[in-house]
């Protein structure tokens, strides 16, 4: 069971976003949320170098800088399912589905809690990569603004 920190867990949202834009992967697989520290895993056939790790945290931290509003909507569970990936999410989630919006950056069904504006995340400070058999691990940490 994963501990929610609201402060992480949205900052997992942005990171799962952003590593689809820069390498077209799909959102995190399997992922380790907790205040100190975090780990999110990944389908990915290479290690990234370390321009790549310097340019996702410099996107991240953009992202987190733009202040997005984060908010929620529910949806049928059939219109949910027609639009997202709803594998993660608990068996006995119930009829509507909660989606989670971070401005106009990112969208995913959610039932975890999240920080209401992206600015109250902190600093994103990515901590090292790895990769192995197909996976790539990505641990994290945040300097928050406030504790
Ligand atoms: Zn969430």
């Amino acid at each position: 069971m994963k501990s929610y920190d609201p402060q992480m867990h949205t900052a997992e949202h942005i990171l799962n976003q952003t590593m689809i834009r820069m390498f077209h992967c799909e959102r995190s697989f399997s992922s380790h949320i907790e205040k100190k520290k975090s780990k999110c895993d990944y389908h990915f056939n290479r290690p990234l170098d370390c321009d790549e790790e310097v340019e996702l945290t410099h996107h991240i931290n953009r992202v987190i800088g733009r202040n997005l509003e984060v908010k929620e909507h529910f949806l049928s569970l059939e219109e949910a399912s027609a639009r997202f990936n709803l594998s993660r999410l608990p068996e006995d989630a119930g009829d509507e589905v909660r989606i989670v919006t971070i401005g106009d950056y990112d969208t995913c069904p959610c039932i975890g809690p999240h920080v209401t504006s992206s600015s109250e995340i902190g600093l994103f400070q990515l901590i090292s990569t790895s990769h192995e058999n197909g996976i790539l691990r990505v641990r994290f940490k945040l300097s928050r603004l406030t504790s």
